[in-house]
Formats: C-alpha cells, sequence, structure tokens
C-alpha cells in the first residue's frame, strides 16, 4: 500500500457520493481500516452534521444494546461459513449458463450426422461459459449484499477466487457431459475455458470485474463465434493443435495476477 487516499475520493467518500466506481469504494474502505492517516483526514473532512448524525447514532446502539434481550438466531439456507465460497446471486447466473449450455446441446444434437453441419456450439461457447458466473462473483449491481461483503476483512482477490472457483465447480461438469454427448474433446476446450477465466480476473482488477467478463465474451462472441458459423468450420483456436498455447496463456495470466494478491481492494 503505497498511495493514500486523494483528496477528491475522500471528499467524496465523505459527502456519501453514491457515484464513487465499487472497486474505489471497496479500496478505500480496506485503506481506511489500515491508516489512521487517512481516518483522521475523514474525520476531518466530515462536515459538523455528520459528526452530529453519528454521535446521535452512537447513543442509540449504545442504549440498544445495554437492552436488548438476546435473540434466537433465524434459522439460514446457507450455513454462514458457506458466504465466502457462494453468494445467493450466483444462483441465477449459474442457472442462466447451464440453460444456454443445455441449448446448446440441443442445438448440436438437432444437427448431427447433417451433411455439412456447423461446428459444435458447446465447443464454441464453452471458453466464455463460466463468465456469465464469474462477472455476479463480485459487483455492487447484482449484488444486493455487496456493501457488506466490501466491509469484510477478507474481501479482495481471494474472496474472487473462491467464488471463482465456485462457478468452474459448476459449470465444468456440465460442459463435460454436454461435451461428451456431442464427441468434443475436454482437450479442444478445457484450457480456452480456464485462460478465458483467469483473463477475465486479470482484465477485472483494471476494469472492474463485469466489464472485464462481458468484453472478454463479447469479443469471443464477434471474433470466433460468430465467423465460425457463418463459415461452418471450427476455428483453429479450438483444435487441440492449439492446446499448448492456451496452456502458455493461462500461466501467464495467472502469474499476472499472483504478485499483487490484495489487487482487488487496493487504491489506484
Ligand atoms: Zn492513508
Amino acid at each position: 500500500m503505497s498511495a493514500h487516499i486523494p483528496v477528491e475520493v475522500l471528499g467524496r467518500y465523505a459527502a456519501g457520493d453514491p457515484g464513487i466506481a465499487p472497486d474505489v469504494l471497496w479500496a478505500t474502505e480496506t485503506h481506511l481500516e489500515r491508516c489512521a492517516d487517512c481516518r483522521g483526514r475523514l474525520a476531518d473532512a466530515s462536515d459538523g452534521d455528520t459528526v452530529a448524525l453519528l454521535a446521535a447514532v452512537w447513543v442509540r446502539v449504545e442504549a440498544a444494546r445495554t437492552t436488548a434481550a438476546p435473540t434466537t438466531a433465524r434459522r439460514r439456507w446457507l450455513p454462514a461459513r458457506s458466504a465466502r465460497w457462494v453468494t445467493p446471486v450466483f444462483v441465477p447466473w449459474l442457472a442462466t449458463t447451464v440453460l444456454v449450455v443445455l441449448v446448446a446441446l440441443g442445438f448440436d444434437l438437432a444437427v448431427a450426422g447433417r451433411h455439412a453441419a456447423p461446428p459444435s456450439l458447446v465447443v464454441l461457447l464453452a471458453p466464455v461459459a463460466p463468465l456469465l458466473g464469474v462477472a455476479s462473483a463480485w459487483t455492487r449491481r447484482l449484488d444486493p449484499a455487496h456493501e457488506l461483503v466490501v466491509a469484510t476483512a477478507r474481501a479482495g482477490l481471494g474472496l474472487v477466487l473462491r467464488r471463482t472457483l465456485v462457478v468452474l465447480v459448476v459449470v465444468i461438469p456440465v460442459l463435460a457431459v454436454a461435451g461428451w454427448l456431442v464427441g468434443a474433446s475436454p482437450a479442444r476446450w478445457l484450457m480456452p475455458c480456464l485462460a478465458f477465466t483467469a483473463g477475465a480476473l486479470a482484465l477485472g482488477r483494471l476494469v472492474g470485474l463485469p466489464r472485464a467478463a462481458w468484453g472478454l465474451a463479447l469479443l469471443w462472441a464477434a471474433v470466433v463465434v460468430g465467423p465460425s458459423i457463418v463459415t461452418a468450420r471450427l476455428p483453429v483456436l479450438l483444435t487441440e493443435a492449439a492446446l499448448p498455447g492456451w496452456a502458455a496463456l493461462t500461466v501467464v495470466v495467472a502469474l499476472a495476477l499472483v504478485p499483487r494478491p490484495g489487487g482487488y481492494a487496493e487504491l489506484r
């Protein structure tokens, strides 16, 4: 952590500006937890109303704490520990991903055996299939609990990686079964799949995870999926000959993620 919070960001934060970008907000709050100087600057930047409001809130919190009776916790449908791995937001996005793979599978099975059949849609879509879930791993717009997550000490790359792992654990078996049904070896799609996931995480640190994931998916659709369907030929990128290239790319991108593990919670 080299930089302190810029004056302009601190001012907007103190004023409660809702327009602060989520990654900036996350980095700001993480930094505030660790930096007494910036906490002092925040106190100076806050206006009298905010300080008075905080004081009033503390009086009520203290009063409630001393008078409240212990309550019985409600049963949760997810155990508390699982929140580190999944968020309920995942469910609709993972369901959508599975549905997309099933539609692609249905298309493949429908055209199978035909003369001049187009290349397998399952194989064409597999490299970007996890990106829908990855996009929802860390985003303010899709996750109602985002503010709580951002405030936790474990927020950051570790949390994003754990959630990404959950996405892969769900999506890869579905792709494996669909690929097996259309006779496509995992060698053709598994490495591209991992390369795109790692790429989204690396890019996400720069431009935000949802933007990175959607950008890569659209790029793949425009450059590879579209032309392959039009020309009815499997792109060379998805043949087994391209496997070493994908493996090398995955390693390079993963190494780019390693040196700065705090990247998702750092001030820029
Ligand atoms: Zn500071």
